[in-house]
């Protein structure tokens, strides 16, 4: 599932293209609907830019805004992101390709098995929230003007009008390196936990993106697939259903 890591992976990977003309566009119909999308052919491409999880192809004809659903990723010129094995299928087989962008002669494909990736024409941002990137600061704002009254703490992380970016991966591991129980009422927090709360976030953010991904972490896939045990004290990780989504947390330091 990529997280706002792996789309700011992949808007590194689309900058390549930035200059470029767009030739032609090519969309599954399940992901997009190609007659809006081909006011694009023609356009250069003046910009590569990603809010939360979407990335957003600038042109002077309208903005392509790639969402990358659960699965889809972004391959330039045949090349995909180291990242691409942690997701889903590691083959590449042009029959998932949901759309191609065609820029001076070059391609980019969003390969997809699952078909959930979206992408549309001036995509709404009005509902997403602050950037993971954003940095504390702005991260701590935004956290302490949550006011929704008995939302836990995971469902408020996961909330992409609050922080664009986080998905379930980020969510477990900020909540395990600043020892908070997922299902814990975000509205608990007073506002100097808030203001931890978001500089662990901001910390957790820029060490996966250094590591390669939101599967970096501790609490990330080797550990969920195979088990494991908390590194500060030695508990069992439990696993719960919180927000919706599975999740992995330590019943000892996480309160
Ligand atoms: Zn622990």
């Amino acid at each position: 599932m990529p997280e706002g890591l792996e789309a700011e992976i992949y808007r590194r990977a689309g900058e390549h293209l930035v200059g470029g003309r767009i030739e032609g566009i090519t969309v599954d119909p399940a992901c997009g609907d190609a007659r809006s999308l081909a006011v694009l052919v023609g356009a250069q491409i003046e910009s590569v830019r990603r809010i939360g999880k979407l990335v957003l192809v600038d042109t002077a004809a309208g903005v392509l805004g790639m969402h990358f659903g659960m699965t889809g990723r972004l391959v330039v010129d045949g090349s995909a992101p180291i990242e691409a094995l942690e997701y889903g299928s590691a083959r590449d087989d042009p029959r998932w390709d949901r759309l191609v962008l065609v820029v001076d002669g070059r391609m980019a494909r969003v390969n997809d098995p699952r078909r959930w990736s979206r992408h549309t024409l001036d995509p709404d941002l009005s509902r997403l929230g602050v950037d993971i990137f954003a940095g504390a600061r702005a991260l701590r704002l935004r956290l302490d003007a949550v006011s929704h009254r008995s939302t836990s703490t995971k469902a408020v992380l996961l909330d992409q009008s609050v922080i664009a970016g986080i998905g379930n991966l980020i969510a477990d591991e900020v909540l395990f390196i600043a020892g908070i129980d997922p299902a814990r009422s975000f509205c608990s927090h007073d506002q100097p936990a808030r203001a931890e709360l978001a500089r662990v976030i901001s910390r957790v953010v820029r060490r996966l993106d250094r590591l390669g991904g939101s599967h970096m972490g501790v609490t990330g896939p080797a550990m969920r697939s195979a088990g494991g045990s908390c590194p500060n004290d030695g508990a069992a990780f439990a696993r719960s259903e919180v927000a919706g989504r599975t999740t992995f947390w330590c019943p000892v330091h996480q309160r």
